[in-house]
């Protein structure tokens, strides 16, 4: 029987939900795999157990205080040491910051494959993967060996939760040396506390949003449909808003269900981080602007009146 480790991600005491999404996709790559879910942290041995809950057959931890945070010297140690005694054929994570960080290293290290930002899985080892900023899309078939798949966040489903599956977590004894990367302060760039590469709504804004103060708007919005602020590089470069937001191909490559893009024109960079987004909807005064090109609805109008009408209409319809 094959088997799969799902590296899951817990931050803050929960697991980001690409992790249950890696474990759908390990599913859909052998159904009747060993799925095993493994945990790197400090103080995640509880978190870990609710990987069960979306049924992979084992959990296991490395639980050491030096995991604290994220440091690719510190998860390599502990993933080779997991690695080494699992034998896995294959390990699934999300294609996050951490995933794409870690899976080339490893990969690398071990002399495996890596078939990274996966956006769909057909027929057991056969990925789809979008190339060329994402205006076309390759399949890729792994006839065997070990190797690494990351996918991307909101791409592939996650097995239902079921709260009936329990299980507890098996620690594995990986002996982490002290790290030469010490991290200082970690800073945290939300907005509405969603996470924007994951976020299932996001309203991102451009240099049409004319100054920072006017981001309140996106914000509010954001807010009531539980979603997150982006933008597009325009409006980071203005400085009306951190980098973190930037959407595009320099920036973050997101797949919400609703995408609300407001003064933003539509540049190819831009659309190469958003156009896989299910509904996208653009708000902009010109009705010549590229975004139109590929939005499913399209308002033209002045952003300043539109945005806070949306935000009341959606504040009545959202209790
Ligand atoms: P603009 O193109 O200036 O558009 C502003 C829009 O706002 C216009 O369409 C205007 O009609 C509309 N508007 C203005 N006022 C209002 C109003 N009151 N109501 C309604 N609409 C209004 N860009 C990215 O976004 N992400 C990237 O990752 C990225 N990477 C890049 C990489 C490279 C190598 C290069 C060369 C460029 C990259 N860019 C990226 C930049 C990209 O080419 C564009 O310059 C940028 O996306 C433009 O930002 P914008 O749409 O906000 O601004």
């Amino acid at each position: 029987m094959a088997k799969f480790l799902v590296i899951g991600e817990v931050k803050d005491g929960a697991f980001r939900n690409v992790s249950f999404e890696a474990v759908g996709a390990a599913k859909m790559i052998d159904e009747s795999a060993e799925t095993v879910g493994v945990v790197l942290g400090s103080g995640v041995t509880d978190a870990a157990d609710t990987f069960y809950q979306y049924g992979v057959d084992r959990v296991l931890t490395v639980d050491d205080e030096k995991l604290e945070n994220y440091t690719p010297e510190g998860w390599t140690q502990a993933l080779l040491t997991v690695i080494e005694q699992e034998n896995p054929d294959g390990i699934v994570m999300g294609h996050t910051s951490i995933g794409r960080d870690i899976t080339p290293k490893l990969a690398s290290r071990l002399g495996s494959g890596l078939v990274s930002d996966v956006v769909a899985i057909e027929g057991g080892a056969t990925f789809i993967r979008p190339i060329y900023s994402g205006k076309a899309f390759e399949k890729v078939e792994i006839e065997d060996g070990l190797t690494f798949v990351t996918i991307r966040p909101n791409n592939i489903p996650a097995p239902e939760q079921d709260s009936s599956l329990n299980g507890s977590a098996e620690a594995v004894q990986a002996e982490i040396k002290d790290l030469d990367t010490v991290i200082k302060e970690v800073v945290k760039n939300t907005t509405s506390g969603v996470d924007l590469s994951e976020a299932s709504v996001i309203v991102a804004g451009g240099r049409g949003m004319k100054n920072e103060e006017n981001f309140k708007i996106l914000d509010e919005l954001a807010e009531v449909l539980n979603g997150a602020v982006g933008a597009s590089r325009g409006a980071c470069d203005a400085e009306y808003c951190d980098y973190a937001l930037q959407i595009g191909q320099t920036g973050k490559v997101v797949t919400p269900d609703l995408y609300i893009a407001v003064g933003l024109s539509g540049a190819i960079q831009h659309v190469a981080g958003m156009s896989n987004s299910k509904i996208i909807v653009a708000i902009n005064k010109d009705p010549e602007a590229d975004i139109f090109s590929i939005a499913d609805y399209g308002i033209v109008g002045d952003l300043f009146d539109i945005v806070p009408k949306l935000t009341e209409e959606f504040k009545k319809a959202v209790v």
